[in-house]
């Protein structure tokens, strides 16, 4: 069940999907995409362009206030 659940941080995706940005987010670090690398060089989307950033400090990230929490972890309600 936590696998599948979006955790939440300061209001942003930590751990899941931001729907905003279109991205996945891991330990609120927005992951690369599984594009070809003949794509990435023609800036194939937004996972991409964003990779490596901390989505904290990311402009668009999704504000997330309807939460709850399971387990100790704060996740979309
Ligand atoms: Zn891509």
């Amino acid at each position: 069940m936590r696998e599948s659940t979006d955790e939440i941080r300061s209001y942003q995706v930590w751990n899941g999907f931001d729907y905003n940005l279109q991205v996945w987010v891991q330990d609120g670090i927005i992951l690369d995409c599984n594009h070809p690398q003949s794509m990435k060089g023609n800036g194939c989307c937004k996972s991409h362009s964003l990779a490596g950033r901390n989505i904290l400090l990311t402009p668009g990230a999704e504000y997330v206030v309807e939460t709850i929490l399971i387990d100790g972890i704060c996740i979309r309600k």
